[in-house]
């Protein structure tokens, strides 16, 4: 009798462990393959996908079952390009002087929430203020909050008066001399000591600058700012700890030295032409287009009093181009890892990059692969990025179909992250 009660009991906790997730979906755009799936069921078993299989699965005793017959399912989004800690207004210019790194952070919980709600599952957030990311980037890991799963380069190196010196702008008394714990080097030996500092920091990538940019207190948005010499240091330093290193640049001059010394990712790549599309493919380095942060800063370089008056001119010019140039680097067949780089616009409206880039004539299932299995295998992370046996369980849907219509995506409605539905 006590025999049969025990097995009954053991039963019905493994009948328990394995309940599992159903969702019924009209149409699966599983990140990697030319063609959509329709009606299909994605088994979800805890964090992780178990199957896709055709037809809609009845449901076990215990399993739950998500209705999406009328919608399209997709693996989570990649972000490769946001700023969690930090949102561009018309007073951010203040916030180093009013904010302490303890209100940077608890904001950066509320942008990391309205990321993931905005079906970004996954972000690397390029350049921080105070270890804020890597603060928010460990809350999320342990579950103290609800937010995208993070790989941050924390603070974002540069060159004296280089795009991402804090210090730009300031008068002399609060300009200082930064180093390379605050991100700013000289000379190859400063180059290595901040890859060192970041990873004691505990980055997960390296940040660098090498040219000139839109939002800096600095006069040129496009001039090269790291020697040869210092880069080929940095990437070095970088192979040492297992980092990657992504690069800010606009102007060609910069972003050919970056290549040449062997980084990951160009980020907005403004002024790349036909000899960098040959470089970026020959030694296999991704774009990163961020057309969203280029459409906003040539929008409100409009209006008067938005900018301080050395960005404004600069918002103007660069803003515009970058939709053009990722047209074009497209169409040369230069690897697109989809990015944003939200912060410099609101956080959470991530998805207007689609609607951007399918402007430019990217096919919409591009599109969703370059921020899916194209990100994932950029940043290096093989278990996310696709919906097939053994992923881990991130997904988002939306109602309706996003290959026919890609501005869906500005609007997502379902969001399971590590198999729990937060949306
Ligand atoms: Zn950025």
């Amino acid at each position: 009798m006590k025999k049969t009660l025990l097995s009954v009991s053991l039963w019905a906790l493994c009948a328990n462990a394995h309940a599992l997730t159903l969702i019924h979906a009209g149409t699966v755009v599983d990140g990697v393959s030319a063609k959509a799936v329709t009606e299909a069921t994605v088994v979800l078993d805890g964090n992780r996908i178990q199957a896709i299989e055709r037809g809609f699965r009845a449901p076990g005793e215990g399993d739950t079952v998500i209705d999406w017959r009328d919608g399209t399912l997709m693996p989570g989004f990649i972000d490769m390009h946001t700023h969690l800690t930090f949102q561009g207004s018309k007073d951010a210019y203040l916030e180093p002087y009013t904010l302490n790194p303890a209100d940077v952070a608890l904001r950066g919980v509320m942008y990391g929430k309205l990321t993931l709600n905005a079906g970004f599952t996954t972000v690397r957030d390029l350049g921080d203020a105070g270890l804020g990311s890597i603060a928010l980037r460990n809350a999320i890991n342990k579950g103290w909050v609800e937010g995208p799963r993070i790989f941050t380069a924390g603070t974002s190196i540069a060159t004296t008066g280089g795009h991402a010196d804090k210090t730009n702008g300031r008068n002399h008394e609060l300009m200082g001399d930064p180093g390379p714990k605050e991100g700013v080097i000289n000379g190859a030996a400063e180059a290595y000591k901040a890859v060192r500092q970041r990873y004691k920091d505990g980055s997960d990538l390296i940040k660098i600058t090498a040219t000139g940019g839109v939002l800096s207190v600095a006069k040129s948005g496009e001039n090269p700012q790291f020697t040869d010499e210092e880069l080929t240091a940095i990437v070095a330093a970088a192979k040492d700890y297992g980092f990657k290193v992504a690069v800010h640049a606009h102007g060609k001059e910069g972003m050919k030295r970056a290549i040449l010394a062997g980084v990951n990712t160009i980020e907005h790549g403004t002024y790349m032409d036909e000899e960098l599309f040959a470089l970026m493919k020959k030694n296999g380095v991704a774009l990163v287009p961020t057309l969203t942060a280029g459409e906003y800063v040539a929008d409100k370089a409009k209006i008067d009093g938005f900018f301080p008056e050395l960005v404004r001119p600069k918002a103007a010019k660069i803003g515009p181009k970058i939709q053009d140039t990722f047209a074009k680097a497209y169409k040369a067949g230069v690897t697109i890892a989809f990015g944003t780089d939200a912060g410099v616009f609101e956080h959470g409206k991530n998805g207007r990059e689609f609607t951007l880039m399918v402007q430019a004539g990217m096919p919409e299932m591009a599109a969703i692969q370059s921020a899916t299995s194209v990100a994932a295998s950029v940043l290096g992370q093989s278990e996310l990025g696709s919906i097939k046996a053994g992923q881990l369980a991130d997904l988002v849907g939306v109602k309706g179909n996003p290959l026919e219509n890609i501005s869906l995506l500005e609007n997502v409605q379902l969001v399971i992250k590590d198999g729990q539905r937060v949306k």
